[in-house]
C-alpha cells in the first residue's frame, strides 16, 4: 500500500501506548506559537513538529515542496500538490523521527526550533473551508429522528436508501476545537401555541460527526466516480455539527436547516489522512434496495473508527453520554462524493463533507442529545444529580476518536466547545 508506514516503526519523540499519534499517525494542522505566526505542523505524542522549521533546516529537502508552503495559516496549498506529494511528506517526516535516525535526534539546537510541547502552542482551523455539505448518512440516526417527528411505520423517507440525502451548509461558522459558541437566539414556537417566540434556544444540542476534506479540485461538469473519489480526499476530521433543535423544528420547513445549524461547527484541529486510517478500513452495512450505478463502488469503504462524546459540566468530572463508530454509516465517503459531483457540481480543495449525526444500533450509541435522551423523555443523570435533555450554559461538550488495530492506534485527538450563555 502506498503511504503505508510500517506499524513496527517507533520514533524517538515519547509515544504513550494509549496516544492517537503514533510515528503511523502524522497529521497535518496549523498552529500558532504564543504571540507567533501561523504555521503548518504534525503531531508525534504530544510533541508538534513546526513543518517550517523543519523545511528551513532542509530536512524536506529534495520533496520538490517550496518552503513557503509551510509557512501558512492553512493547509489548502500544501494539499491541493495532490497525493503523491503529502504521501511522500508523510514518509520523509516519518524516516526524520523513526528512532534510529539520529540526524535531528542527535541535534538539540535544531530540535529546540523544531519541536514544540503541543500545551504550548494554540491549534487554528487546519484548511480554509471554501465549502461545506452536511449529509443524512447513518441510518440509524435517520430511522431515529423518523421514529420521534414522523412515522415509526415509515421512519425513513422513501428517498433515503436511494441516495445519500444531504445539504449545502455554512464555511463561515466552521471553527476549531477550543472556540467556545454562544447560544444562539431565534424564533421557536410550541406546539400549541398560536404565535411564535423570539429569544435563546432551549435545545442547544452536538451532533457526532466526522468530515472528510477534499485534496483536489474538479472543473463545473465533471463528475467523480466512486472508483475515484478516494483520490479527491485529503483526510478526515471529528465535526461537532451544533444543533439549536427548537428552532430547526420552526424554521426548516419547506428548504430545510438555516440558522438552527449555521451558529457554530466545530472541527478537530489535526487532519488525519486516509493513508494513516488505512488498517482501519472495514465492510460497510448491506445496501437495499441495490443503488444506482453510479453509487455502487468496489472494496471496502467504511472505517472502524470508535467514537465517543462527553458532557462535561464546569469545575465537574467528565461524564460519557454516547460511544458510537463511523463504521455505522450506511452511505460512505465515496457515494457522498460521487453524489455530490453527479450533477456536474464542482469542488474544491479544502471543502469540508459531514457525515451527518453518527448513531449506532442501540441506546448508549446515540450521536444527539435529541436520541440520547428521546426528545427530553429519558434524560440523562449527570454525577452532580443534575439532568440534561440538552447541553446547558458552560457545558463543554468533548468528543474523541480513534481506530485500534492489535498494537497500533491512530487517532484524531479531540474536538472541544463550551456553551456559552447567549449574547443579551
Ligand atoms: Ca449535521
Amino acid at each position: 500500500m502506498p503511504g503505508k508506514i510500517e506499524p513496527f516503526l517507533k520514533s524517538w519523540i515519547e509515544v504513550e501506548n494509549d496516544s492517537d499519534f503514533p510515528i503511523q499517525n502524522i497529521p497535518f494542522g496549523i498552529f500558532r506559537r504564543l504571540n507567533g505566526h501561523a504555521r503548518a505542523a504534525t503531531r508525534i505524542g504530544e510533541t508538534v513538529v513546526d513543518l517550517y522549521a523543519l523545511a528551513m533546516h532542509g530536512f524536506l529537502d529534495g520533496l520538490g515542496l517550496d518552503h513557503s508552503l509551510f509557512n501558512v495559516d492553512s493547509l489548502n496549498a500544501l494539499i491541493a500538490l495532490g497525493k503523491p506529494a503529502c504521501r511522500a511528506l508523510r514518509l520523509r517526516i516519518a524516516e526524520i523521527f523513526e528512532q534510529s535516525s539520529a540526524s535531528l535526534r542527535d541535534d538539540p539546537g535544531k530540535r529546540q526550533e523544531i519541536l514544540i510541547p503541543v500545551e504550548q502552542v494554540q491549534m487554528m482551523m487546519p484548511v480554509f473551508v471554501g465549502d461545506y455539505t452536511d449529509f443524512y448518512s447513518s441510518i440509524e440516526h435517520a430511522t431515529n429522528v423518523g421514529i420521534m417527528f414522523r412515522d415509526p411505520a415509515n421512519a425513513l423517507l422513501p428517498n433515503w436508501r436511494h441516495l445519500p440525502v444531504g445539504y449545502h451548509g455554512r464555511s463561515s461558522s466552521i471553527v476549531v476545537s477550543g472556540t467556545n459558541i454562544h447560544r444562539p437566539k431565534g424564533q421557536t414556537k410550541e406546539d400549541t401555541a398560536e404565535f411564535p417566540e423570539f429569544g435563546p434556544s432551549r435545545q442547544v444540542d452536538f451532533e457526532l460527526e466526522m468530515a472528510f476534506i477534499t485534496g483536489a479540485k474538479t472543473d463545473l461538469g465533471q463528475s467523480i466516480s466512486t472508483a475515484d473519489a478516494e483520490d479527491h480526499i485529503f483526510g478526515m476530521v471529528l465535526f461537532n455539527d451544533l444543533s439549536a433543535r427548537d428552532i430547526q423544528k420552526w424554521e426548516y420547513v419547506p428548504l430545510g436547516p438555516f440558522l438552527a445549524k449555521n451558529f457554530g461547527s466545530v472541527v478537530s484541529p489535526w487532519i488525519v489522512t486516509l493513508d494513516a486510517l488505512e488498517p482501519f478500513r472495514i465492510a460497510g452495512p448491506d445496501q437495499r434496495p441495490e443503488v444506482q450505478p453510479y453509487l455502487q463502488f468496489e472494496g471496502d469503504h467504511n472505517f472502524d473508527i470508535h467514537l465517543e462524546v462527553i458532557i462535561q459540566p464546569e469545575n465537574q468530572p467528565e461524564h460519557l453520554v454516547c460511544h458510537s463508530n463511523y463504521k455505522y454509516m450506511y452511505w460512505n465517503m465515496a457515494q457522498q462524493l460521487a453524489h455530490q459531483t453527479v450533477n456536474g457540481c464542482n469542488i474544491n480543495v479544502g471543502d469540508m463533507y459531514g457525515s451527518g449525526t453518527i448513531s449506532g444500533p442501540g441506546p448508549g450509541t446515540f450521536g444527539s442529545m435529541l436520541e440520547i435522551a428521546w426528545k427530553g423523555t429519558r434524560p440523562v443523570k449527570m454525577p452532580d444529580g443534575t439532568e440534561r435533555k440538552f447541553i446547558n450554559d458552560n457545558d463543554a461538550v468533548i468528543m474523541r476518536g480513534h481506530g485500534i488495530k492489535g498494537d497500533l492506534r491512530i487517532g484524531f485527538g479531540e474536538v472541544v466547545t463550551k456553551i456559552l450563555p447567549a449574547f443579551p
